[in-house]
């Protein structure tokens, strides 16, 4: 695998791995808010149903006000009190109905069908004996009836008391948190029930104008003794809830006008039932006592409305933090891939270009092409404009180095080959690797040049040089060297050519040397010849030292014939014509 491609590998992985931590993190949040949102959806349709069965209990103990107005007036069709009756009934029916759980609900409830189809049956035959007692006249009711009936409506509301009961123990038990507010609503009720009940023990003796029997004056005690002890517990936890200014005001108002107006009353009555002389009817004493209870009402309704707002809110909050981290994982996974996806266009890809880029500078390639950039902005952009620069110098350094090399192994005059690379062709320079060891070589040396220099000039003999090099490199094969070996000594090395092909090609160039007329510029033309000498040898060691000498022995050679003729090295025989002076063509 490419280092790039891994590297892009790496950044994909460590994206996928920041993605999978934060959702395994999202995730377990919302499983946690998830199920804390359900527990509070749930608690909260608990509450309200638990709330509907206290309203029930409630509306059972509220009947009893009309029924008792009813029972001490004579028998009529339509009077305000059989109306109120008629209302209050429909009103219990109907939150009696509204808590009665389907008879096919498969699902858990606070209460249960049969408790409350109990409480039903009690209620209509309660509501049948009062009817029944109500039919009578006035005069033939008596005390023992009306309290027979009374105590009737009474067991009702006992009836009712276990299914509130259980409601409450159920509603502790699906949460422990609960628990305190299901208590203190039962006991609301219970309070309100039993501060009923104190004027329901009264009414018969003071309707009756006799005294208290001893049952009533027990059950008077009884009940106020529980009244109070309800009390205690109650002020207790409702305590907790000081940031409900309603139920503040509630509780103040209990204590002033229940606790003080209400009981006293209740305590004066009682002293005296001692006697049977009562200071007040029945109808007074509902008028005084009944609106000191209307506190504790108050005070059951803001508590209940406080604990549902509580349930109301807290499955608000849960609902809120829900949409909250949902929101937020969407957030974290967008950003996550955005900048995964804008950290591989905007620096990866361009990066890896780059990289491609500077190795092919590092490798001299493609210093002739600009990269390609494409579109950024700041470093990267700064980044590709350096490296533009680099491949620009870099090509002209190239080039600048190429020129110098040509420069270093050119003789200037002439535009062959130096002296200087003639050495480093027997050095066994890394430059000549290509050609072959074994090697021919031809030295060639102008005649009687001297006296050209002095006829016509050194700027004619340098004239004179360079056309005599131009003849010789055009005349021999690409691969042959021509070099510039002295003065007007020119070499030429021939790779692997054998010593018939060396005189042979020696030969040819002196007979096309002797022919050339070169033109001096000023009209003059001049003929000259040179003499040749031929040998092979080895390019390494002793071996180019020989060889040299080899030549510039059968160069001597054809000097001392006469010039104008090839020595070949080893052998006496020279080619060449007789030898001329360098002369004046025309
Ligand atoms: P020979 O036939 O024996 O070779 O006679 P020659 O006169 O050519 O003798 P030699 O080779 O000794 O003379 C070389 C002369 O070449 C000496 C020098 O003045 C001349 N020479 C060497 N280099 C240059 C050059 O670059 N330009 C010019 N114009 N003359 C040069
Ligand atoms: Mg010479
Ligand atoms: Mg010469």
């Amino acid at each position: 695998m490419r280092r790039g491609a891994s590297l892009d590998t790496k950044l994909v992985l460590g994206c996928m791995i920041l993605l999978a931590l934060s959702l395994a993190l999202a995730l377990g949040l919302i499983t946690i808010l998830g199920s804390e949102h359900a527990r509070a959806s749930r608690n909260l349709e608990a509450l309200t149903l638990y709330r509907k069965v206290l309203t029930a209990a409630n509306r059972l103990s509220a009947e009893r006000g009309p029924m008792n107005s009813v029972l001490g007036e004579e028998p009529a069709h339509d009077t305000a009190a059989r109306r109120k009756l008629a209302e209050f009934r429909s009103l219990s029916d109907h939150a009696l109905a509204e808590i009665m759980p389907d008879a096919d609900s498969g699902v858990r409830h606070l209460v249960t069908r049969d408790r409350l189809e109990a409480v039903q049956l009690r209620l209509a035959e309660a509501r049948k004996a009062a009817d029944r007692l109500n039919t009578l006249p006035l005069a033939e009711r008596s005390g023992a009836d009306i309290q027979g009936v009374i105590t009737g409506m009474f067991d009702v509301v006992e009836t009712m008391r276990p299914v509130v009961i259980t409601a409450m123990v159920e509603l502790s038990e699906r949460d422990s948190a609960l628990a305190g507010h299901a208590m203190a609503g039962q006991m609301l009720g219970d309070l309100r029930e039993y501060a009923g009940r104190m004027g329901s023990f009264l009414a018969p003796s003071i309707a009756a104008r006799e005294p208290l029997s001893a049952s009533a004056h027990d059950e008077l005690v009884l009940t106020h003794g529980r009244i109070v002890q309800i009390w205690q517990s109650l002020e207790r936890q409702l305590a907790l809830h000081s940031d409900a200014p309603k139920l503040v005001a509630a509780v103040e108002e209990t204590n002033s006008r229940y606790f003080g107006a209400g009981l006293r009353l209740i305590a004066q009555l009682t002293n005296e039932g001692k006697s049977g002389r009562y200071s007040v009817t029945t109808e007074e004493m509902t008028l005084q006592y009944v609106p000191s209870m209307a506190p504790l009402e108050r005070l059951r309704e803001s508590f209940l409305d406080d604990m549902l707002a509580h349930a109301q809110t807290s499955r608000e909050s849960s609902a809120w933090w829900l949409r909250a981290v949902i929101a937020f994982t969407v957030l974290i996974v967008l950003t996550n891939l955005s900048l995964l996806l804008a950290a591989r266009r905007r620096i990866f890809r361009p990066l890896l270009r780059a990289r491609d880029h500077i190795v092919a500078l590092a490798e001299e390639r493609d210093l002739d092409r600009a990269a390609r950039t494409g579109n950024h902005d700041g470093e990267i952009r700064e980044l590709f404009a350096a490296l533009e620069i680099l491949r620009l110098k870099l090509r002209e350094r190239l080039r600048l180095t190429e020129r110098l090399k040509v420069q270093a192994e050119t003789d200037a005059l002439t535009g062959l080959l130096n002296r200087h690379t003639f050495d480093r062709l027997g050095q066994g320079d890394p430059d000549f690797d290509d050609l072959p060891v074994e090697t021919g070589l031809i030295l060639m040396d102008i005649d009687r040049f001297k006296p050209i220099n002095d006829t016509y000039g050194h700027i004619a003999g340098d004239t004179v040089l360079r056309a005599v090099a131009a003849l010789v490199a055009e005349m021999v094969r690409k691969n042959d060297l021509v070099m510039r070996y002295g003065g007007e000594e020119i070499a030429i090395v021939l790779p692997n050519a054998s010593l018939r092909t060396l005189a042979r090609i020696a030969e040819t160039l002196r007979a096309a040397l002797a022919e050339q007329a070169i033109p001096l510029g000023d009209g003059t033309e001049l003929r000259v010849t040179a003499s040749f000498g031929v040998a092979t040898g080895r390019r390494d060691g002793q071996g180019w030292e020989a060889l040299i000498e080899a030549a510039d022995q059968a160069l001597y050679m054809a000097k001392a014939a006469g010039r104008n003729r090839v020595g070949i090295a080893g052998e006496q025989a020279l080619a060449g014509s007789v030898p001329v002076k360098p002369s004046r063509v025309a």
